[in-house]
């Protein structure tokens, strides 16, 4: 039992220190992607190809914060009801203007008042992959996401439906897999992290995917009733 707390405190202070990191490095890896930026756009720039690495390398470090920490926060733990529409509400604050960029749409049908229990920042993580991943998916300019929710059984199910390149078999069946990644800039985190979160959360998750058609994720956790 003292090991289990000793454990849980050295979690906690790894979360925490987790979190302030991920905060403070940032906005120097932003700076320092700037100037190197320039660097490219220069002429006479014979170490062209170094500053491609570089900045190459810059994003894959701002991509491992964005699939681990995003949401990292100290109370890493706090266990609370959450309204999933005011969840969903923060999350598409950040991936609807990400998938515009990316010339794709976002749909959702939320109803207002669904609860479970979990902790908001992990919960926002773990979709914030899912839906990352769909966009990073979008095939030409036609990207579509749909997500929908509803209580059925007990249970809370939220589906992340989107219309990209697909997966193979094998692709599907390595998901979750740490850095297992078909991306030239993936860091093979994120399907790790979501699931981790969900299974802590008392959840479950699958998806079905047809290669050049789309992918679906089925999230389910219990229902919180207040
Ligand atoms: P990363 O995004 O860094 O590659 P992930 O763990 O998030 O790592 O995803 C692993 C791999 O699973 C991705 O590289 C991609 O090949 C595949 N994948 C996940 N979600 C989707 C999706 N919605 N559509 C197509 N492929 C996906
Ligand atoms: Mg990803």
């Amino acid at each position: 039992f003292n090991n289990e707390l000793q454990r849980s405190e050295k979690m906690e202070i790894i979360s925490e220190l987790a979190a302030s990191v991920a905060h403070e490095v940032r906005n120097p890896l932003q700076v320092t992607r700037g100037f190197l930026q320039l660097m490219t756009e220069q002429e006479d720039n014979k170490n062209k190809g170094y500053v491609r690495i570089a900045l190459e390398e810059l994003d894959r470090a701002s991509g491992i914060i964005t699939d681990f920490l995003t949401f990292a926060k100290p109370e890493f733990d706090h266990i609370i009801s959450l309204n999933i529409s005011d969840e969903f509400d923060h999350i598409e604050g950040i991936l609807v203007p990400m998938a515009n960029l990316e010339g794709g749409k976002i749909t959702t049908d939320i109803p207002p008042n669904i609860y479970i229990r979990g902790n908001s920042s992990k919960f926002k993580q773990a979709f914030i992959n899912i839906i990352k991943n769909s966009i990073e998916a979008f095939q030409g300019g036609q990207g579509q996401i749909d997500i929908w929710a509803y209580s059925q059984d007990g249970k809370v199910k939220v589906h992340v439906r989107d219309n990209g390149e697909g997966m193979s078999e094998e692709a599907l069946s390595r998901l979750g897999e740490p850095y297992f990644s078909n991306k030239i800039k993936g860091t093979g985190l994120g399907m790790m992290v979501t699931f981790r979160i969900v299974e802590a959360m008392n959840g479950q998750i699958s998806f079905t995917s047809t290669k050049g058609v789309g992918t679906e994720a089925v999230v389910s956790f219990p229902e919180f009733v207040k």
